[in-house]
């Protein structure tokens, strides 16, 4: 199959056999691919992955491995997205870990992650998920806008972290792709957001959906200039800079929630948010259920998103494009072919 790989900081094509299943497992016909601001971190050295990456994908069951018929019927053919993380239970690992058996399979031990960790991701004809990873995505929600249920899902994991209702109105920083999802997934839970951004453009796209904006430069300028403070402040830059800014706006006894994950580190004076009291909260992976559900009622349409559709032959094109200024969501497109 065709596939990408990690290669000295660069993506390189790659032809590979078939991912080999598990007991359990089944293989993915990748129909469209997401790029995640991680992938280029990855390019950067991040996790020091040199695999095949893409984590956020919509594919269709081609095969399922060492199951009964029924499960097999159940599954073969379905439109699916898929949870990253791949757990003991997967691998069939006996004892499961520490944190499996408190039930924080996210948080596995010897998990592997689609794309980031030692597992093979969604830049490729094929990928292999455990059954117990995938979502059947509903007929009425498009390859484009299931595409997005991965880094919805992430979006919707402050929902589960924090009682929402305790919190009004919150300050989104950042104006790319995931802090667009964090913003529209709060502003639906009940909350008025404003989104701190540098792009015109894409602090546009924010009002359109809803969301009040505040133009900021993105550099220390910032801290000076602006004065206002929140209960709740969620930090989706995807820079170091924007963790100075938004621990500065998070109100005494606030919450502080981490969204961020670059390669490299953060020079931050943490006194404040001891001085402050601030709660800081890292939030990752979130529930798949409710952002299918999201799509499913259209509550959050992310296709307004989408800046440019690639196929997956121009892969390497696309990441190079998905760097450049103002662009948002850059999806790869598989080829048309038969099972
Ligand atoms: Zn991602
Ligand atoms: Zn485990």
């Amino acid at each position: 199959m065709l596939s990408f790989v990690v290669r000295n900081g660069r993506l390189k094509r790659a032809w590979k056999p078939l991912p080999t299943l598990r007991r359990g497992w089944a293989l993915v016909r990748v129909r469209m691919t997401g790029i995640c601001n991680t992938d280029v971190e990855i390019l950067r050295g991040y996790h020091d992955f040199h695999g095949t990456p893409g984590h956020e994908f919509v594919g269709e069951v081609a095969e399922v491995e060492g199951v009964d018929t029924r499960t097999r019927k159940k599954w073969l053919e379905k439109r699916v997205a898929g949870e990253i993380n791949v757990a003991c239970s997967a691998y069939g690992y006996k004892p499961a870990c520490e944190f499996c058996r408190r039930g924080l399979k996210t948080h596995c031990a010897r998990r592997t992650v689609l794309g980031i960790v030692a597992h093979d991701g969604a830049f490729a004809e094929y990928l292999a998920l455990p059954l117990e990873n995938l979502h059947v995505i509903p007929a009425s929600v498009s390859d484009e806008r299931a595409v997005f249920i991965e880094p919805l899902a992430a979006a919707c994991e402050i929902l589960e972290q924090i009682e929402l209702r305790n919190y009004r109105t919150a300050a989104v920083l950042g104006d790319g792709k995931l802090a667009q999802l964090i913003g529209m997934v709060l502003d639906r839970a009940g909350c008025r957001v404003t989104l701190y951004g540098k792009h015109r453009s894409k602090l546009r796209l924010a009002r359109e959906a809803g969301l009040n904006t505040c133009k900021v430069k993105g550099d220390s300028s910032d801290q000076k200039r602006l004065k206002e403070s929140y209960r709740l402040v969620v930090e989706a830059t995807g820079s170091p800079t924007g963790l100075i800014l938004a621990q500065q706006m998070t109100e005494p006894r606030g919450t502080l929630i981490l969204k961020s994950t670059f390669h490299g580190t953060a020079a931050v004076e943490t006194w404040p948010i001891v001085v402050k009291e601030v709660t800081v909260l890292g939030s990752r992976c979130g529930p798949f259920r409710r952002a299918v559900e999201l799509l499913r009622s259209g509550k959050v349409d992310p296709k307004v998103l989408i800046s440019r559709t690639f196929s997956l032959r121009e892969a390497a094109k696309a990441l190079a494009y998905a760097q450049k200024r103002g662009v948002l969501k850059v999806l790869l497109k598989a080829n048309q072919r038969s099972l």
